[in-house]
């Protein structure tokens, strides 16, 4: 045979000295030194902006410059989005090498570890993952089972046990001293509550169910509690570094300990005036223990921002110094110029809402790009009034944080289908299904379960169920379509014969539900359209996954996180403005950027207003949001809001309080049209006897 022509391969990026010098030059001294870190334990804790990322991002290139195999690398971030951008950032430094780098999230990479090891710790191989709403769902069905709280007024909701188990979890705490803290009316049922978890935790075995918790709590046991496992698992890597320390808690620092066991190859980065998960079981302590945790761990800290210009900077310090237990320090930069931030009092939200659209279309015109502008608020109801003018005005806007897209119940009702194909266990997805079903209520649904489960979930027992005569079409139609789905095994295993994976499989399964669903939602809601619109989205992003369980693990794991994270693709290239939650905003910068309802009760949330440590983690959270600004900053807080959230049905807000008097004296107040009086400054106004048009909203409003 011929010999074959040599081909010519570019070689990847050489280390040769004057290369590294090279690659770190985009580093000052101290960011660099922390790149270079050889081994051991090293912790980067500073203020926003001050490159902490940027210095993991070059770490991971010059790991994979000094000859660390990429896979031998574990990148843990907050979202998978931030891996993604690291990781194609450290491609641009070192070639495509660093896209074979592991990295996502604490959850994903527990679940791909437990995926593979699993079945060796007690594991059934094809566990599926139950997000919050189900593992509600679940402890609500164990609590029934054990007939607690049926005659009791005050036994807490499924809701409440859900947190308190998964504080547990996640804390350490034990359950009385949960209760004690933050529940103590709650206190004297703590043995009912540890029963509902005994049952709760069995009926996740039974049903081959993982909770979001248990990702993380089955990984630090396998690392902790058997040799073999903990060496199998912990010789993966060589190197683990981790972004956004701050907001790990108990357990994440478990399982990093058992990972680093022998190498002690561990970076994290973090700034503790940016803790804002405390609320899941985050502890920022966290961080400031990492030198106890991992001795002889080296310490770097950064003050130079290279974000935001002086002026931006003046108001965050002074903000975050008010801050009662801090170990960073005041930042600097040597950007010049800039704006003092805005202080913008508006009228009411519609004034709000008027001023920041015609604000980003000013900044538009003037050459900011429409996706460097964001704008950011608490939570995500407080954008409702924005994204209405919004829409109106035709200016593209993506929104992160907030209500789900999995989250909204026809999503979670298609998907439920998908689930019980998957795994027949899945009681809570059966349940749901069943009471879709025209003439089936919770005692059929029930009923029919507990034939499932009689014959160890063999979906034949649905078949033999004999339903009331009103439901035996539904009934009928369903057995229909998940015999036919489960005869096409081609979304269960991902194998479609010799073209291998088939892509369509999962698209094509969804397609078959709604030929039962589509009716089922359209008798459901007036205005079906969007809804439908929705399952075409679910749908497209199906077609993308080989199998039912791929797909599945993937929504559950990582939802995504925007609606942009649905579009097909040609969106997301497009300009656009962002609309976040302050927590969505973690760890990203804009240009420009709007906090709005910058208001007492909700910013800080009013939830916080009696609790000094809450209150602390709204502040920090205001931090994080104000801390995203480049070169603009506007604070904007409208005078008076509709407020049926406090009880009161209309009321003259106050400034949010982290808004002082000192953070105030490096911001300009900009008000809009003719002046209005401003509480924060002028003695408070004169509240009007009645407001008709509130009283008349009242009334519509639950
Ligand atoms: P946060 O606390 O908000 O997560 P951070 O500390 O991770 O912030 P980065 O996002 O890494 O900060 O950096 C902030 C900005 O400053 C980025 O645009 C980054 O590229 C830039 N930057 C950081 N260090 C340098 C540097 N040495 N030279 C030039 N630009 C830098
Ligand atoms: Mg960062």
């Amino acid at each position: 045979m011929d010999e074959l022509p040599r081909i010519y391969q570019p070689r990847e990026r050489t280390t040769a000295p004057s290369d590294r010098a090279s690659l770190l030059s985009g580093l000052n001294p101290e960011q660099a030194a922390a790149a270079a870190h050889g081994d051991g334990p090293l912790l980067i804790i500073a203020g926003a902006g001050t490159g902490k990322t940027r210095t993991l991002v070059y770490r991971v290139a010059h790991l994979i410059e000094r000859g660390i195999r990429p896979e031998r690398i574990l990148l843990l971030t907050f979202t998978r989005r931030a891996a993604q951008e690291m990781l194609s950032r450290a491609e641009r430094l070192v070639g495509s090498a660093s896209g074979r780098v592991h990295g996502g999230t604490f959850h994903a990479t527990g679940h791909r570890l437990l995926r593979t090891y699993g079945e060796s710790a007690g594991l059934a191989r094809d566990f599926s993952i139950i997000d919050q709403g189900d593992a509600e769902e679940l402890m609500g069905r164990a609590r029934a089972q054990l007939g607690f709280g049926a005659g009791a007024k005050r036994f807490p909701k499924k809701e409440t046990l859900h947190y308190v188990y998964s504080r547990h979890i996640n804390t350490e705490k034990p359950l009385e001293v949960i209760l004690g803290e933050e529940l103590p009316q709650f206190a004297e049922y703590a043995d009912q509550i540890t029963r509902i978890f005994a049952e709760y935790v069995s009926r996740k075995g039974e049903r081959n169910l993982l909770d979001y918790d248990d990702l993380l709590y089955f990984w630090a046991t396998m690392l902790e509690s058997s040799e073999e496992l903990a060496q199998r698992i912990s010789s993966l890597y060589d190197h683990v570094l981790v972004d956004e320390y701050q907001d790990t808690n108990i357990l994440q620092a478990r399982i990093l300990r058992g990972m680093c066991r022998t190498h002690r190859n561990i970076t994290v980065v973090g700034d503790d005036a940016q803790s804002i998960y405390a609320f899941r079981g985050a502890s920022f302590r966290n961080i400031l223990e990492f030198p106890k945790q991992f001795q002889g761990a080296a310490v770097v800290t950064l003050e130079q921002n290279y974000r935001s210009t002086q002026p931006i900077l003046d108001v965050t310090n002074t903000l975050i110094s008010r801050a009662s237990e801090r170990f960073s320090k005041t930042l600097w930069t040597v950007r010049g110029g800039g704006d003092k931030p805005w202080l913008v009092t508006a009228r009411d939200e519609h004034e709000q809402t008027r001023f920041v659209v015609d604000r980003i279309l000013q900044l538009h015109e003037n050459g900011t790009p429409l996706g460097e502008i964001a704008v950011l608020f608490r939570a995500g109801y407080m954008s409702a009034d924005l994204e209405i003018e919004l829409a109106n005005r035709k200016i593209p806007f993506e929104k992160w944080g907030g209500i789900k897209f999995l989250e909204a119940a026809h999503i979670k009702d298609v998907l439920s289908f998908l689930r019980v194909l998957d795994n027949p266990r899945d009681e809570i997805s059966w349940f749901r299904i069943l009471t879709l079903l025209p003439g089936v209520g919770e005692v059929t649904a029930n009923n029919a379960i507990h034939a499932l489960l009689a014959r160890a979930w063999d979906v034949g027992a649905l078949e033999d169920f004999v339903p009331p005569a009103r439901a035996r079409a539904a009934h009928g139609a369903l057995v229909a379509m998940l015999r036919e789905l489960r005869d096409t095994p081609s979304a269960q295993t991902g194998d479609a014969g010799p073209g291998g994976a088939d892509e369509g499989a999962v698209a094509r399964d969804i397609a078959r539900i709604r030929v039962l669903y589509d009716d089922i939602l359209r008798e459901r809601y007036d205005r079906p359209e969007p809804r439908l619109a929705d399952l075409d989205q679910l749908q497209t992003i199906a077609a993308g996954y080989p199998t039912r369980g791929a797909f599945l693990s993937a929504l559950t794991l990582e939802p995504p996180s925007s609606t942009q994270d649905l579009g097909a693709g040609a969106d997301s290239e497009d300009d656009h403005l962002v609309l976040s939650t302050a927590h969505s905003a973690k760890g990203k910068e804009w240009d420009a950027v709007f906090v709005i309802w910058a208001v007492d009760g909700w910013f800080p949330s009013s939830r916080a207003l009696g609790d000094d440590d809450e209150l602390e983690e709204e502040r920090r959270l205001m931090y994080v949001a104000m801390t995203r600004a480049r070169n603009e900053l506007a604070i904007v807080y409208p005078l008076n809001a509709y407020a049926t959230q406090r009880g009161s049905e209309y009321s003259i807000d106050q400034l949010s309080r982290f808004v002082d008097r000192g953070v105030r004296q490096h911001m300009q107040r900009v008000a809009l049209g003719p002046p209005a009086p401003d509480p924060a400054a002028a003695p408070p106004r004169q509240e009007p006897l009645l407001d008709l048009r509130a009283l008349l909203r009242g009334r519509f409003t639950p």
